[in-house]
């Protein structure tokens, strides 16, 4: 008999994210963890409600929350022991804390904010408890960077969705329509195909506004002659994609084509030359080098990519200021871009994961970028 044939037919993926995070809180020197950033939450118990804590320790796996998701964890989480909370943190938190016998409760400090930490010193002070606040960072997001199959399966579905997408919504793409109606219009038909929401604000930026790099869509009617770029992603069962393109629309100026041409070069390049185990830097070197030869260095202000998964900027982040390196199994965004201040702007974004030590490209809108005009 072999032990999987008496695996719990309930365990989901939660129970092996259980497992490899217990043997991080370990190496941290931390009795427990206390995770309370959404998407961290979401992974380690399958909860999707918008509020509770989980408490992960060697033996125990915790989830606290309100009234209103008590059942829906119960559900979702069959990995979890469920602990409803009540108004005051010290009412409910002090009983859960003080039977444990943890020394050393580690949170996580780029999420938890001032008033939450004031809140959990006092209660753990009336718990009497001998225990210590212990700031992590990133043990939960480093699991998550890397993509399990099924996981990469929902993505692959999201990505779909935003190409499906783009490719009805390019023809209506023209001068007189406004940015604003363009981001509709894309948001109309993500969600008409099944998108659960639209993974961030919808990006419509055409003339001077596509040298913003986060612009938001405004009535600005498209003119013969601008850049456009497009930037959107779908959601599908909570993972997201991220896909720009930028369109020449009529008649555009020699130097926003050479721009064009630039940041498509710089952004194949990257494809073609990120590897398993190259650094974070390094790999965004790779397009930045194309932009620098070409005169544009000063104008690409942004990195090259970052991680998508549950969240729609996740681990690993590729840029100047990147750490850490890639690795098989990470899904990211490779999106270079030229900006023109007063001109316009150009950024090309696909999604890739690493696979057998090279980029797969996930995104398959095309990248015709001429959009013809009547007026042109
Ligand atoms: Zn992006």
């Amino acid at each position: 008999m072999n032990n999987e044939a008496h695996e719990n037919p309930r365990k989901g993926p939660t129970a092996e994210r259980l497992r490899k995070l217990r043997t991080a809180i370990a190496a941290s020197d931390l009795d427990a963890l206390l995770v309370s950033q959404p998407e961290n939450r979401r992974y380690l118990s399958g909860f999707t409600g918008s509020a509770g804590w989980l408490f992960v320790s060697e033996k125990a796996a915790i989830l606290a929350t309100d009234f209103r998701y008590v059942e829906q964890a119960g559900a979702e989480s069959p990995e979890f022991e469920v602990v409803r909370t009540t108004r005051e943190l010290r009412d409910w938190f002090t009983g859960l804390v003080s039977d444990a016998g943890w020394h050393r409760l580690g949170f996580e400090a780029g999420v938890v904010s001032f008033d939450s930490h004031r809140k959990l010193g006092e209660a753990m002070e009336s718990s009497q408890a001998n225990l210590e606040l212990v700031p992590t960072n990133d043990l939960v997001e480093q699991l998550r960077a890397i993509k399990e199959p099924p996981e990469l399966d929902l993505i692959t579905k999201a990505v779909k969705l935003a190409d499906d997408a783009l490719a009805q919504a390019k023809p209506g793409i023209r001068p007189g329509v406004t940015e604003r109606e363009t981001a509709w219009e894309i948001e109309k038909l993500l969600r008409q195909q099944g998108s659960e929401a639209v993974a961030f604000e919808i990006i419509v930026a055409s003339g001077p506004n596509a040298a913003l790099p986060h612009a938001r869509p405004t009535d600005r009617p498209i003119g013969a002659g601008d850049t456009v770029v497009i930037d959107m992603g779908a959601r599908f069962n909570g993972y997201c994609s991220d896909l720009s393109r930028t369109l020449l629309v009529g008649q555009t100026d020699g130097t926003l084509r050479e721009i064009y041409d630039i940041v498509l070069r710089a952004q194949i390049a990257a494809i073609e030359g990120v590897e398993s185990g190259m650094d974070a830097v390094q790999a965004d070197r790779l397009a930045r080098s194309v932009i620098e030869r070409a005169g544009y260095g000063d104008a690409f202000g942004h990195g090259l990519g970052h991680g998508v998964g549950l969240a729609v900027h996740e681990s690993p982040t590729l840029g100047p200021g990147g750490s850490g390196s890639l690795a098989d199994g990470m899904v990211f965004t490779i999106e270079p871009g030229i900006y023109l201040p007063g001109r316009g702007g150009v950024r090309i974004e696909d999604m890739v994961v690493m696979e057998q030590g090279r980029a797969r490209v996930l995104t398959g809108a095309n990248k015709d970028c001429f959009q013809q005009s009547a007026i042109c």
